[in-house]
């Protein structure tokens, strides 16, 4: 630990991590290499070796990627971690660090679809078993563990319903049974919710949503105690090869910059959506975890500092109704993205969410009339004309 450590993570997010060039550059210089020179073949040698520091190859390690790792455990405060190329490579990449064949996974069945992928018929194939269970349910989680269980995985709040697993109770459970607990925390961000101060062994994020923020870069990281990360992590990232670009990582390393003010800008326009349509007679069912009306909103306050950007709600009553209101909407445009300054709104059951069978919807509350909207940057008045313009006509 070093000297900036007693600074707040606001300071911490626009300093931490710099290695400033012999030109002393005001900005993040962006080293875009894929390979490092030595001074002679010794040198050469001793870093093999690893009895010099210093950088191999970019599949191992880069100075941008770096710093952004270091911005990330600043904002987290994990002891280590790595960054890979995408949100799904980071969860496959846990995942696959932790586990063998005969081990066993419990995961909350509310997951972004990739992740329920991966959990459900990928994970299998290599003779780990898994279970999905419905994550409110703590009795669910106790009784899904076994002996061979190794990673309990879930996500809070959910895609695409929001829903609130108590981090602090399943990680005593994982823990209760010598196993691991991996939370992605896409939804939450890292400024409202700190998984690693309730149990969390390792967390995990796609970059890709409100850290770019701005719908640039694919990315992801890894964060988590530095045992895990140099004995079970770095070797198999550095042999499998999901590394981040470090284009990627200065594009991230100048959004954390702007991470908090972005992140409640996003939280003071989805809190007026969410009073307004909770408001709407053509509003069925609103679901935001800032709202005193979302069924776990004792717990929500508990583990996050605010509710999110995100909103999920049903309108009219039949899957017409839904698609008419999207198509009507100006501003905010129908995309299955999210964390964007952009307001971007999706249909999960046709989109995200198509490949569930009818069951599987309706075991998460997935409607057809069921809205998930991502709240942008925009002028919140300007959010509140479109949306209600927009549900004038369904
Ligand atoms: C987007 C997302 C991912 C995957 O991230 P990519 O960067 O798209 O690979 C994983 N989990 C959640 C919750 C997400 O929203």
């Amino acid at each position: 630990m070093s000297e900036k450590d007693k600074y707040r993570p606001r300071t911490r997010l626009v300093h931490d991590g710099q290695s400033r060039s012999p030109f002393g550059e005001t900005s993040e210089a962006l080293y875009l290499t894929s390979g490092f020179v030595y001074d002679s073949a010794e040198q050469a040698e001793a870093r093999f070796r690893e009895e010099d520091e210093g950088y191999i190859y970019s599949r191992f390690g880069n100075p941008t990627v770096r710093t952004f790792e270091e911005r990330m455990m600043a904002l987290e405060g994990a002891d280590d971690a790595r960054a890979t190329a995408t949100g799904m490579a980071a969860v496959t990449a846990a995942m696959l660090s932790l586990l063998k064949a005969g081990d066993h996974v419990v995961a909350a069945r509310a997951l972004f679809g990739s992740c329920r992928y991966i959990v459900e018929t990928l994970l299998p194939r290599y003779g780990v078993e898994t279970t999905l269970i419905d994550g409110r349910d703590l009795d669910a989680w106790q009784q899904a563990m076994r002996p061979q269980t190794k990673v309990v995985f879930l996500e809070t709040p959910s895609n695409p319903l929001l829903e609130i697993i108590d981090m602090q109770a399943v990680a005593d459970i994982t823990h209760a049974h010598g196993a691991r607990l991996v939370v992605d925390n896409v939804f939450a961000t890292p400024m409202l919710q700190r998984p690693l101060d309730f149990g969390a062994d390792i967390v995990v994020y796609s970059a890709t949503k409100h850290i770019d923020g701005q719908g640039r870069c694919l990315g992801g990281i890894i964060l988590g105690n530095e045992d895990y990360v140099r004995d079970e992590l770095a070797n198999f990232l550095r042999q499998t090869g999901p590394a981040l670009s470090p284009f990627n990582a200065w594009v991230m390393v100048k959004s954390l910059e702007t991470l908090p003010v972005r992140v409640d800008a996003h939280c003071d326009n989805a809190e007026t959506l969410a009073d307004f349509l909770a408001e709407h007679k053509a509003v069925n069912r609103l679901i935001y975890p800032g709202h005193g009306d979302h069924p776990q909103y004792d717990l929500a306050q508990r583990q996050m500092t605010r509710g999110g950007n995100l909103i999920a709600f049903d309108v009219g009553t039949d899957k017409a109704d839904a698609f008419n209101f999207i198509n009507a909407l100006e501003i905010a445009s129908i995309s299955n993205n999210l964390g964007d300054a952009k307001t971007l709104i999706t249909h999960p059951a046709t989109t995200t969410h198509f490949r569930l069978d009818d069951a599987a919807k309706a075991e998460l509350g997935i409607r057809p009339t069921t809205l998930r909207v991502s709240i942008g940057l925009e002028d919140t008045a300007d959010l509140v004309e479109d949306f209600t313009r927009a549900l004038a006509i369904t």
